[in-house]
């Protein structure tokens, strides 16, 4: 009969030998190589204290940039969360009012910002989507946690203080053809 698949395999009734009946053989074999790998370089890390190198270009928790005066970039043109394929940002926008205008760089402004953390897939779309460079991916690792609600990150972890900036330079002027 024609198999649907090429995985299928057919079936040996080979009679077991002594060797293989008593499973030492295969259980010496598989010790061995646990041994070996008792004498090869760990691949693992101690992090947080200890950390690999990170691509200049990570995909990691995001920034929400300022612009050289301090005033926030964003505009709330709703872009970076209509290109998000997992629809984790949502935002409320509103309208900077007189006086505003040292926070704020246009005249609207996202006054509620928010990335679901557990739903970003860390694609980097949003990021390309801004027309203001606003919001950027960073190296920094999202912490882990134990309530989901903690994943919810608001303008207060993603707007970059003004006396912390996050560089973001290396991103700008990445050459993918020779980096
Ligand atoms: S990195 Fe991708 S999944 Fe995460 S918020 Fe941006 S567009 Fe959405
Ligand atoms: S981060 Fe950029 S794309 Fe997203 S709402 Fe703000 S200005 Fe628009």
């Amino acid at each position: 009969m024609q198999s649907l698949t090429n995985r299928s395999q057919s079936v040996s009734n080979k009679k077991m030998s002594f060797a293989e009946r008593i499973y030492l053989p295969a259980v010496f074999g598989g010790m061995w190589i646990t041994l070996k790998h008792f004498f090869k370089k760990k691949n693992t890390v101690s992090y947080p204290e200890e950390t690999r190198p990170m691509s200049a270009i990570y995909r990691g928790q995001h920034v929400l940039k300022r612009d050289e005066q301090g005033r926030e970039r964003c505009t709330a043109c709703g872009l970076c969360a209509v290109s998000c394929p997992a629809e984790a940002i949502t935002m409320i926008a509103s309208e900077r009012t007189k006086g505003e205008e040292n926070l704020y760089r246009e005249e609207k402004y996202a006054s509620t910002y928010e990335i679901n953390m557990l739903r970003c897939i860390f694609c980097g779309l949003c990021e390309e989507a801004c027309p203001k460079e606003a919001i950027f991916l960073t190296d920094r690792i999202v912490d882990a946690n134990f309530g989901r609600d903690e994943f919810i990150f608001g303008k207060d972890k993603l707007v970059e203080p003004v006396d912390q900036r996050v560089d973001v330079s290396k991103r700008q002027i990445w050459d993918y053809q020779n980096k």
